[in-house]
């Protein structure tokens, strides 16, 4: 654990019941007031290694600098099956989730921009924005590598009836009118990780592009690719449901792997140089091998797949041309931080980009373990499962 508070344990507050009168404006604080600390709440959780189910909880409490979120729409993601199979090791009723938007339920006394029914995002990653990393300009590697990522990894995840945010000053964005609660919740992920992908690319206006898988993070690449100024966009991808959506998002090329090298095909569409970026939206030691091919002498391969197997990363001897071709590998994992989150926003107010079209299916919460299922199988063409709590 860090320094987040009142997570995964039972916390023994002696402040006095009339506090909590000031500090909240729910029926939930009045019944704390009156009835002491006992809210309790059903969350969705890792039991242990490979098993899910609901189990009960204490509410979070909010330390000084933090906030109670109440959610109203989550988003399952692939990380969250990669933990249940143990990317990230034991875990014990560990509450899963990190795409989350909803309603400030508490905020702690020092929180100065937000209160109680303040409708917000919360980034997937909550920096600890006082760290070094973070004053270095790497905010998701705060105090240690992927130190941002504490939802369900080193603290409990946004599949609960109430979720605690530290930091919520810098960790949360309101949302704006005009946006709704649906689309506001990819900026939490998909949209700040994609995007990432293309603004890490150093994409030339008109240049090339390749985004080597169309699942909803590279999806939000390539849309990331168009907004950067790219040229031409290649979208790899063999799902038909997929290629149709990559095209929706700016794809000008699709490239089917199950028709052929990859690589080939891109080198043919760009007269035979390659692309000036190749993004890797998978995780797959052979896509990232195939993105160091298809990228030409100078350009720029940006990972932003979660390589969760195997205990090394190949780069491809010659095509990085002995080392010496100038090709950068660029990392990065989503950025998190008000700032961010309210561009983002932006983008979803201003119509530039509509993410609601990933959406496949909707669960209510009570259903979170089909919404899991769902992305565990990736069956019925599965995109995103939404997950609504009201
Ligand atoms: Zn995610």
């Amino acid at each position: 654990m860090t320094n987040d508070q009142g997570v995964g344990s039972v916390v023994i507050d002696t402040a006095e019941p009339s506090q909590f009168v000031t500090t909240t404006s729910t029926v939930e604080g009045l019944l704390r007031a009156i009835f002491g600390r006992c809210i309790r709440m059903q969350a969705f959780v890792m039991e242990e290694l490979g098993s899910v189910g609901f189990v009960d909880k204490d509410r979070p409490e909010p330390g000084p600098n933090d906030a109670i979120l109440r959610p109203t729409k989550g988003l399952v993601c692939t990380s969250d099956v990669h933990t249940v199979h143990g990317a990230i090791g034991e875990r014990e009723s560990l509450t899963l989730g990190h795409e989350v938007v909803g309603v400030v339920d508490e905020a702690g006394d020092e929180v100065s921009n937000f209160e109680a029914g303040d409708r917000v995002a919360v980034g997937a990653i909550t920096p600890d924005w006082g760290s070094a990393a973070a004053q270095d300009g790497y905010p998701s590697q705060s105090n240690q590598a992927l130190g941002g990522w504490k939802f369900a990894n080193v603290k409990d995840g946004t599949f609960a009836e109430y979720v605690h945010v530290n930091e919520a000053d810098a960790n949360l964005a309101r949302i704006p009118d005009g946006v709704s609660d649906e689309a506001a919740v990819y900026v939490t992920d998909m949209m700040s990780t994609g995007f990432m992908g293309a603004e890490h690319a150093d994409i030339p206006v008109g240049g090339t592009v390749a985004v080597f898988a169309q699942g909803p993070v590279g999806l939000m690449a390539t849309k990331g690719a168009r907004l950067q100024g790219a040229g031409q966009v290649i979208g790899v991808e063999t799902v038909p449901e997929r290629q149709d959506l990559a095209r929706q998002y700016g794809a000008d090329d699709i490239v089917d792997f199950a028709e052929g090298d990859p690589v080939e095909q891109i080198r043919s569409l760009t007269d035979g140089e390659g692309v000036d970026a190749a993004i890797e939206a998978l995780g797959s030691a052979q896509t990232f091998e195939q993105c160091v091919a298809a990228t030409k002498p100078g350009g720029t391969i940006s990972n932003i797949g979660y390589h969760g197997e195997g205990d090394t990363v190949p780069i491809p001897r010659e095509e990085w041309g002995v080392g010496m071709s100038d090709k950068t590998i660029r990392t990065g994992l989503c950025p998190g931080g008000r700032l961010r989150l309210r561009r983002l926003l932006r983008l979803l107010d201003a119509e530039r980009v509509d993410p609601t079209h990933m959406t496949t299916h909707r669960f209510p919460f009570s259903e979170a373990d089909e919404a899991f299922r769902l992305m565990e199988t990736k069956e019925e063409d599965v995109i995103k499962p939404l997950v609504e709590f009201e």
